[in-house]
């Protein structure tokens, strides 16, 4: 599942493919369910001869503010297997692409939806459709003590509780496992047992492992556009029982936490 980095990735891709200034000229909605809000043939017309002023990002949402004329945000959540992509309209589509958004210049947004678990919304405003999230965990406002607020008198295992978008917005499942990994804790502790001093690990330990992903996809996008890696595939850990700890060599531990696979050392992680 695309997690903060694999959204703000495809963002950047967006934005360096030259999107921003685009006029969408029409709108082919194949699944009409990906539609959430208005109806599919709402949102084909309303989208009709707007021009994207920009590309942004909250947390795994993509936000594309359109010139006036009509409800402001297009907004898209890539599901589990959601990407986005600016192809030449005369360019075979793969065929998974679900939606085609064709473009003034000749070219085209296509949504890549194998699952069909994409959304995309018509609104005159983003608070219409975002949940309550926690601050990007890149903002200064992401504070050890606004991490700590969120874990306050919530015994739930900890990693249950980073998968909530109010309390690290962006982070998915391999994120929160790979921040718990970096920062020695295990994923069961109970969030509000964490001491000040874990918390403030957990914290730099989630910035760590986005910022490491950010690297490895700014390298890809130099080399590979415009199809970098939909997730990265290596971590710190291995996500495999069979594999040993690179820190202590004992064998990796798997559980599920909220019907998540979770891997972990029983050694580094207490
Ligand atoms: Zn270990």
């Amino acid at each position: 599942m695309p997690e903060l980095p694999e959204v703000e990735n495809t963002r950047r891709n967006l934005v360096r493919a030259g999107l921003p200034g685009c006029t969408i000229t029409g709108a082919n909605i194949t699944w009409a369910n990906t539609v959430k809000k208005p109806s599919a043939a709402e949102l084909a017309e309303g989208l009709k001869d707007r021009t994207i002023q920009d590309v942004q990002r909250r947390g795994k949402y993509l936000i594309f503010p359109l010139s006036g004329g009509g409800p402001a945000a297009f907004i898209v959540h890539l599901g589990m297997t959601g990407r986005l992509r600016v192809q030449p309209q005369s360019q075979e589509p793969d065929p998974m692409t679900r939606h085609f958004f064709p473009l003034g210049d000749g070219r085209e947004l296509r949504f890549v939806d194998g699952r069909k678990f994409g959304k995309l919304w018509l609104v005159d405003s983003p608070d219409e459709v975002l949940p309550v999230m926690s601050p990007e965990p890149f903002d200064d406002d992401f504070t050890v003590e606004t991490l700590a607020e969120s874990f306050a008198g919530r015994k739930a295992p900890v990693k249950a509780l980073l998968l909530e978008q109010s309390v690290a917005c962006g982070l998915g499942n391999l994120y929160a496992d790979e921040s718990l990994f970096l920062a020695g804790l295990h994923p069961e502790r109970p969030a509000s047992d964490l001491s000040i001093e874990e918390i403030a690990r957990l914290r730099q330990a989630i910035i760590d492992s986005l910022t490491a992903a950010y690297g490895v996809y700014d390298r890809a996008r130099d080399q590979d556009w415009p199809d970098p890696p939909t997730a990265l595939t290596t971590w710190s850990h291995p996500r495999d029982v069979k594999a040993s700890c690179p820190n202590c060599g004992t064998n990796m531990a798997a559980i599920r936490i909220r019907a998540r696979g979770t891997y972990f050392c029983a050694k580094c992680q207490v």
